[in-house]
């Protein structure tokens, strides 16, 4: 499968924002943004002027970087939300959100989207009792998620135990049994606050 190939921390310059693509490094000192928080590049310290051409190519860089999604998949996500009842960007966000790998990272299960994804694509998260090894699933309300049975004894999983994991209202997990469930679809105010929806809509209506 066709995948990134820009370093983590190089998105995070060219965006001018931390993206949290590598877990706990991104809360530490050794952070690149937070060592050398400029756009890569020769000039990229002197590059100032910006369209509204540019703002909406970035805005919809920065979400894509963010989820880790490709942009043959991005659009199809756009596409959708445009078909379904409200807000386009408000559903696709909220299609987004809702990808298996985006849900266990929010239940705290791994460090960052990208080691979610791949816990997801090795197979170790069930869904509803079966697994399930796509990353880009859409779960819905009510589905239950697991850690895989016969993968709980793995150390990442094992220190979960007992753990106080901050979670979005519309998700639930219990450390003990290592088992979550979809309590409601994310609303608008549950995802992050400074993505700006409206400018990728407008990006894909151009
Ligand atoms: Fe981004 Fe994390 Fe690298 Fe910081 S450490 S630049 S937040 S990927």
């Amino acid at each position: 499968m066709a995948r990134k190939i820009e370093p983590d921390c190089r998105q995070c310059r060219r965006e001018g924002r931390k993206l949290f693509l590598k877990g706990e490094r991104c809360t530490t000192k050794k952070c690149a943004m937070e060592r050398r928080p400029v756009i890569p590049g020769q000039h990229g310290a002197s590059r100032k002027r910006v369209t509204e051409y540019g703002l909406q190519l970035r805005e919809k860089q920065k979400v894509k970087r963010m989820y880790g999604i490709l942009e043959k998949q991005f659009r199809k996500y756009y596409d959708e939300a445009v078909r379904l009842k409200g807000v386009t960007g408000e559903n696709m966000l909220s299609l987004i959100e809702r990808r298996l790998d985006n849900v266990i990272y929010r239940m705290g299960i791994g460090a960052s989207r990208a080691e979610c994804r791949q816990i997801v694509n090795h197979g170790q998260i069930t869904v509803n009792g079966k697994t399930v090894s796509i990353a880009s699933y859409i779960v819905k309300v009510g589905d239950v998620i697991s850690i895989k049975e016969n993968k709980r004894d793995l150390e990442m999983f094992k220190q979960l135990k007992g753990m106080k994991i901050v979670m979005p209202k519309w998700l639930e997990f219990d450390t003990e049994t290592l088992t979550g469930k979809i309590l409601a679809n994310p609303e608008r105010a549950d995802i992050d606050t400074d993505i700006k929806e409206q400018l990728i809509v407008e990006f894909y209506s151009r």
